[in-house]
């Protein structure tokens, strides 16, 4: 039997940094924080967190003067970060830098006096955060059917995406909305990330007899990765965990299993369910083919390190003076003159404007792409 697993599995940029900066910051301040919704979609790693002092609010009553919040990867809506700063509670914010870029874009844009269309699901706290910089006043479109539906003329629309929206069904409604309206911008906002691991998916899926999606039923990017994936491969099942693999899932009709995750999903909790499909799979599994997550004698000896440590170090990378590395910028600092970049590394890169650029009409505010991958000199 072959185990093929696809090397966009797991965390992705977004979510690790979310996660990084709500560690240090726990680390740093020796008693609890807290993250307005959960941090990621993942049971086991959100009581991880709250062991180490993290816990997730779901209301702004929750929070009091002085509480820190860590503003997860998803984004917030303008007003309640102007709430948050009214309270005066300290806000570390972890919103992915594409997510930021799909803000200013519904925030210039509505200021211009455009209408804003989301594409994407309207209870998402992405959407929801997106809503909230163009004044909640945006279109929300969740398939070509609510396309069809809409009531009110889309012409002159500035149309935006859920970063994790299903890449085909966009396409459809971008059809769609294309040859209905006049005068319609399209802001083709779904991650990178997401077009890479729904790519790979539905190949996988497209050769597979079996095909587990793990991540949680509450996660978007999950759900849209079953449903790719099941619509190329029928036994296509969405688990969270190697506890929710059946013990039957196997029979002899099944040669290719292909394993995808969601971008909260733990390398730990992957490779969990790899070593779950070994056992069931009495002969015994001929091929793993894992880009990103293959077993260790590392990883297997580090069994007393504490899991969410573990789940985070696997996904980070070594850099050492002189190399040359990519990495994706962000944010800046236009008062300390800096641009900060993830290179994957435990910390963030740091780099000087004056290092940046030596274009003497530098802008920040133009010139620097948050979430854009550059090349970097470690020094
Ligand atoms: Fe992750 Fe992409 Fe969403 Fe950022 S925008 S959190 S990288 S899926």
């Amino acid at each position: 039997m072959n185990i093929i697993v696809s090397e966009h599995a797991g965390f992705c940029f977004g979510v690790k940094n979310a996660v990084k900066k709500a560690l240090e910051e726990a680390e740093k301040q020796k008693k609890p924080i807290h993250t307005l919704g959960q941090l990621i979609h993942n049971n086991t790693t959100i009581k991880d967190l709250e062991n180490r002092g993290i816990y997730a609010v779901n209301r702004l009553d929750e929070l009091k003067l002085g509480d820190t919040v860590i503003i997860r990867a998803h984004g917030i809506p303008e007003k309640t970060e102007a709430e948050l700063k009214e309270k005066q509670i300290h806000i570390i914010d972890a919103t992915c830098p594409f997510v930021k870029k799909i803000h200013r874009l519904a925030v210039e844009n509505y200021n211009k006096g455009r209408k804003i269309v989301i594409i994407g699901d309207a209870n998402h706290p992405e959407v929801i955060g997106i809503n909230g910089w163009c004044g909640d006043s945006a279109v929300i479109i969740n398939s070509l059917e609510d396309a069809q539906n809409v009531k009110e003329s889309l012409n002159n629309a500035v149309v935006v995406v859920q970063t994790t929206y299903n890449v085909n069904l966009y396409k459809e409604i971008k059809n769609y909305l294309n040859k209905t309206y006049e005068n319609i911008d399209f802001y083709d906002t779904i991650c990178n990330t997401t077009i890479g691991r729904q790519e790979n998916a539905r190949k996988i899926a497209s050769n597979a007899d079996m095909m587990l999606v793990i991540g949680s039923h509450h996660s978007a990017n999950s759900q849209q990765l079953f449903n790719i994936c099941k619509g190329e491969c029928v036994h296509t099942y969405l688990v969270e965990s190697a506890d929710d693999i059946p013990h039957d899932i196997i029979n002899e009709n099944i040669k290719n299993i292909g394993i995808t995750a969601g971008a909260s999903t733990p390398d730990k909790v992957i490779k969990e369910v790899i070593g779950r499909m070994e056992e069931l799979n009495k002969q015994g599994i001929e091929t793993v083919e894992a880009a990103s997550v293959v077993d260790t004698p590392e990883s297997k000896e580090s069994g007393e390190k504490n899991f969410f440590e573990e789940a985070l170090e696997d996904s980070l990378v070594t850099v050492r003076t002189g190399q040359v590395v990519k990495g994706r910028i962000i944010s800046y600092n236009t008062q300390a003159q800096e641009v900060y970049v993830d290179l994957g590394f435990k910390i963030d890169g740091t780099i000087p404007f004056s290092e940046y650029t030596d274009d003497s009409d530098f802008d920040p505010e133009k010139d620097i792409k948050e979430g854009q991958e550059i090349e970097v000199l470690v020094v």
